[in-house]
């Protein structure tokens, strides 16, 4: 079905504001996702930065909109400005989703379960393992509190000794007060130490933006050496899909996956949020990447 014959008098509308918005793959995620389903659901970007995010939420309130998803720079600041917060958002600190539940804006944080998810998808299973996590910012709380809830027994969380060093510390104080989990934080810069906590992982994950633009060709891991075959590599980034550090992992043998996964169960589970159905995923891949 088109979307001329799809959107009339009835059509949901789903938003996702953020700033900047125009690389993101979302809206034609969701509309090809809605297309195929013939469900009567648009999915329009609007560009809103932090000074905007008042007034957005209150139009939001005001259109009746079905929902909408929430990136940079707005997903900590939402909090304070929507009706509930789901145990998971709450936990992690950041909404990625806010669904309209009868005039309620409720938000939540889909971006852990979509990392998790994505793991499947290269056969690991993280419950009992160890994890090296690089980052201490949005994606990685996502990661490090997700893993954690559901059953990784020890993360070593690095990040570099400048902001946000201080929310590493607080990730791990969240984690280790409540899962059964143990988390160890440590400086990017100890390079002696992240080689010898890789050394002792299962995995490998990169939640920092080195990797992507400006830091594209760039790696946290200076040696691939360190890399060896059992290790599973992991990066956030998915532009580019393949970054400085799948290669090295890539050429060491091991198995990799990008960050294309953790967007793409991410969105699936903001796409059941808003419509209530399953998202087609199979479909969506063929068709997206
Ligand atoms: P953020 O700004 O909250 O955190 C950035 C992190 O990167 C911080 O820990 C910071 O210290 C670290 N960092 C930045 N530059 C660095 C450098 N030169 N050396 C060492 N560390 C550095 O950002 P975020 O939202 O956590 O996003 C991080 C990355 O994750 C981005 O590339 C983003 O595109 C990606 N991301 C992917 C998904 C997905 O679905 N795949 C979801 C969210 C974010």
């Amino acid at each position: 079905m088109s979307d001329l014959e799809r959107i009339d008098g009835r059509t949901k509308l789903i938003g996702l504001i953020a700033t900047p918005i125009g690389h993101s793959l979302a809206p034609v995620m969701h509309n090809m996702a809605y297309r195929k389903m013939g469900l009567n659901f648009a999915y329009i970007a609007f560009e809103v930065g932090n000074d905007q995010l008042d007034d957005a939420v209150t139009g939001m309130r005001a259109l009746n909109v079905g929902g909408f998803n929430v990136s940079m720079p707005n997903k900590t600041k939402i909090l304070p400005l929507l009706d509930e917060i789901s145990p998971e958002a709450e936990f992690i600190g950041a909404v990625n989703t806010v669904v309209n539940e009868s005039g309620k804006l409720i938000g939540y944080n889909t971006d852990g379960i979509g990392y998790t998810r994505s793991l499947t998808e290269v056969d690991f299973n993280f419950v009992g393992k160890k994890m090296t996590l690089m980052g201490a910012g949005g994606a990685a709380t996502a990661v490090a509190i997700q893993t954690a809830l559901d059953g990784i027994a020890e993360i070593s969380l690095f990040n570099r000794d400048i902001s946000p060093y201080s929310k590493a510390i607080e990730i791990a104080n969240i984690i280790n007060e409540k899962t059964k989990c143990k988390v160890n934080v440590y400086k990017l810069e100890d390079l002696n130490k992240l080689k010898e906590e890789i050394a002792g992982s299962d995995i490998l994950t990169n939640a920092t933006g080195v990797g992507m633009k400006p830091l594209e060709g760039q790696s946290l891991v200076p040696d691939t050496s360190w890399l060896r075959p059992d290790l599973v590599v992991s990066d956030v980034i998915y532009n580019p899909r393949k970054t400085r550090l799948l290669e090295q992992a890539e050429s060491a043998g091991c198995k990799t996956l990008n960050g294309l996964g953790m967007m793409l169960w991410a969105g699936s589970k903001s796409f059941e949020l808003f419509t209530g159905y399953k998202m087609p995923v199979d479909y969506v891949k063929e068709n997206l990447f």
